[in-house]
């Protein structure tokens, strides 16, 4: 019995599993993580390839299916099961290649994550819904680029790999799948800035993205972050703060001339990704 709300749907076409874990081009040295092994069907595949593979699962009753494949095989001692869910734990473990046939509740939050390691694997091969897939490889000006596609294709290159019928699964998904391979930019290829600093300025521009980045910035609740977060930053830094910026935000933010329609600023439209793009409504913090 396969539980709808853990995203379980199993690979039952070999041929998908062999090609996931292809397509990471593994090393006999490389330590691999695998989100949601479910029975073990990319599993055992990634253990003939790689050193070792940590594979986190949520579900105790796939942990135990897993764990008996590879039992009293050579495989047993390369495998570390972690029961639990990958996004509530505090890092993805340190690994070479990070594989998932991904459950679909949590594909941004694992991309957040895996982007976001100080340490990112050299490869993750995935597999997504198709149109969350669309969104990882979509570029300027098509209608899917979001805050997922610029942040993806900031700290990584993304390619899609191949597409999967629903009827590959068991049980059969809604939506049809897609595979894509992601290589983060690792040492002095990955840019030198906070991941959460970037990305806290990516939410206020694709807030409202119908919108100028002048009327998001024009935003009460935006400014005034943006005086916090100045005042933290010369407060971490010993540089006195300029009271002036201070007297620049109200000033802006009491301009009746500003570009936002205010009514529409309030508008609850589908563009609205006020709550992010992995469902929390924590507002931009950057
Ligand atoms: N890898 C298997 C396959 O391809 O046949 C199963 C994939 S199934 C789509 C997703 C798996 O992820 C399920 O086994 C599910 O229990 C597990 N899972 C769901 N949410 C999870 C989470 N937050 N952390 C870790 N595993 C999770």
């Amino acid at each position: 019995r396969f539980d709808k709300d853990y995203g379980q749907h199993i690979l039952k076409n070999p041929g998908i599993s062999d090609a996931i874990v292809e397509k990471a081009f593994l090393k006999p040295t490389d330590v691999v993580v695998e989100v949601g092994p479910g029975t073990g069907n990319i599993t055992v595949r990634a253990l003939e390839k790689a050193k070792k593979v940590i594979a986190i699962e949520l579900d105790p009753r796939m942990g135990a299916e897993v764990t008996k494949r590879v039992q009293g095989t050579p495989m047993a001692k390369k495998l570390e099961l972690i029961l639990g869910d990958v996004i509530k734990m505090p890092q993805i473990p340190p690994c070479d290649a990070l594989i998932s046939n991904t459950p679909y509740q949590i594909s941004s939050p694992l991309i957040f994550k895996m982007l976001s390691m100080p340490n990112p694997p050299r490869v993750a091969v995935l597999m997504f819904q198709r149109e969350f897939a669309k969104r990882l490889v979509a570029r300027p000006g098509d209608a899917l680029y979001s805050r997922l596609s610029v942040n993806v294709n900031f700290w990584a290159t993304c390619k899609h790999i191949m597409k999967v019928g629903k009827q590959n699964f068991k049980p059969p998904p809604k939506v049809e799948s897609d595979v894509v391979r992601i290589e983060p930019l690792i040492g002095s290829a990955r840019p030198n800035i906070a991941f959460e600093e970037f990305d806290g300025l990516l939410r206020i521009a694709f807030n409202r993205k119908n919108k100028t980045l002048r009327a998001a910035f024009s935003i009460k609740e935006v400014l005034a972050l943006c005086e916090r977060n100045y005042k933290v930053y010369c407060s971490l830094n010993n540089i006195p703060i300029d009271e002036s910026i201070a007297e620049d935000a109200a000033a802006e933010d009491a301009d009746d001339g500003m570009d936002v329609d205010m009514e529409d600023e309030n508008a609850d439209d589908d563009d609205n990704d006020n709550a992010d793009e992995d469902g929390n409504e924590d507002g931009a913090a950057m």
